[in-house]
């Protein structure tokens, strides 16, 4: 089969799609044969090797796939040879045409959600579902600011914040972006590379700042996002690309929280809810990911350069 290679840890050019032996499941395993594999941003660090999680050499990236289970080994009950599966990590990684997981790391893909987008689903979806149900404890009737909406946890995080019932915000960096979050059901969009554009933020909430605010780049906006929270407001930090200096004051003055997380730490109680969550929003249609770009696997080393440049339209996913 062929599946895309990290024998060095370095830029994106690392990346090399290669013919290796397709693997077979054991006891317990599944071999999933991928039709779409997620890019995430923390691919991109992992295969820097800056990242928390450093893999042993060579690896190949990906922890979200979706595809057709194609065989399956012994004691396997869950799933069986033609369903159709989305990935909650692998064991040998999506960005190749067959990827082997264990039994508990496929979930079944309703059949109205495409491979392409079903490679979008568990980071960003999980990460949105952590971030306002678990994290935030964000409740209907409450506001929610997601700082970074056109990405893949950004529109995420709009269309199950406005399932939830909350009053969404939604910030992008370019028109496209912002055509997106609108469309995707946030309340009001505000263009983040406008100077500014927190007044406009601030206003929007009739002064009272929003209840909740999810950051997708913590070292840039969290000594402002301060400014925008109401009393008891939380800060939810999912991206953070370095450091930033904050006055603890403004949360002081608001009773209000900055909190952060990453998915490695979710607890197997948590993913079992989450898993059960996201399958109902799929099937009834309020979670529909956003497939902005579809690059043949070959192309993985455009897709990690492309991820980390500003102009976010959904999710690109790389097809076999
Ligand atoms: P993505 O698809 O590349 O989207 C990035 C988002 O950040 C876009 O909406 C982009 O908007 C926005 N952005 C750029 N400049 C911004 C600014 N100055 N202020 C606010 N937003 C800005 O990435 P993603 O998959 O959504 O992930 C977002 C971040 O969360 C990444 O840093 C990722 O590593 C992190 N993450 C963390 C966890 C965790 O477990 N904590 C899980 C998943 C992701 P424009 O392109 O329109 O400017």
């Amino acid at each position: 089969m062929k599946a895309v290679l990290v024998r060095e840890f370095g830029g994106p050019e690392v990346l090399k799609l290669e013919e290796v032996l397709t693997p077979k499941p054991a006891a317990g395993q599944v071999l999933v044969r991928i039709h779409a594999a997620g890019v995430n941003p923390y691919d991109t660090y992992m295969r820097a090797g800056t990242y928390a999680v450093k893999p042993p050499l060579p690896y190949t990236p990906g922890s979200d796939g979706a595809g057709v289970i194609e065989a399956v080994g012994d004691g396997v009950k869950k799933v069986k040879k033609g369903d159709r599966v989305y990935t909650a990590k692998t064991l040998s990684g999506a960005y190749a045409e067959y990827a082997l997981a264990l039994e508990e790391q496929v979930h079944a893909l309703p059949d109205k959600i495409s491979f392409s987008q079903g490679a979008g689903v568990w980071v960003p979806y999980t990460t949105a579902y952590h971030a306002l149900h678990h994290s935030a404890q964000a409740r209907a009737s409450e506001s929610v600011l997601v700082h970074g909406a056109s990405g893949g946890v950004g529109s995420a995080a709009v269309q199950m914040a406005r399932a939830m019932g909350l009053t969404v915000f939604g910030t992008a960096g370019t028109q496209k972006g912002i055509d997106l979050v609108k469309r995707e059901g946030a309340h009001q969009v505000f263009d983040h590379s406008k100077a500014g554009y927190q007044e406009e933020i601030l206003k929007a909430t009739g002064g009272r700042g929003a209840d909740v605010i999810l950051e997708m780049l913590a070292n840039v906006n969290l000594a402002a996002d301060r400014k925008l929270l109401a009393t008891n407001g939380r800060v939810i930090v999912i991206g953070n690309r370095g450091e930033i200096t904050i006055n603890p004051r403004d949360l002081m003055l608001r009773r209000a929280s900055a909190r952060g997380f990453t998915l490695w730490a979710i607890t197997p109680a948590e993913e079992t809810e989450i898993h059960a969550g996201l399958i109902a929003g799929l099937e009834n249609g309020t979670l529909r990911p956003v497939v902005g770009k579809e690059l043949p696997l070959a192309e993985a080393a455009r897709a990690h350069k492309e991820i980390l440049e500003p102009g976010a339209a959904g999710k690109i996913v790389l097809v076999p």
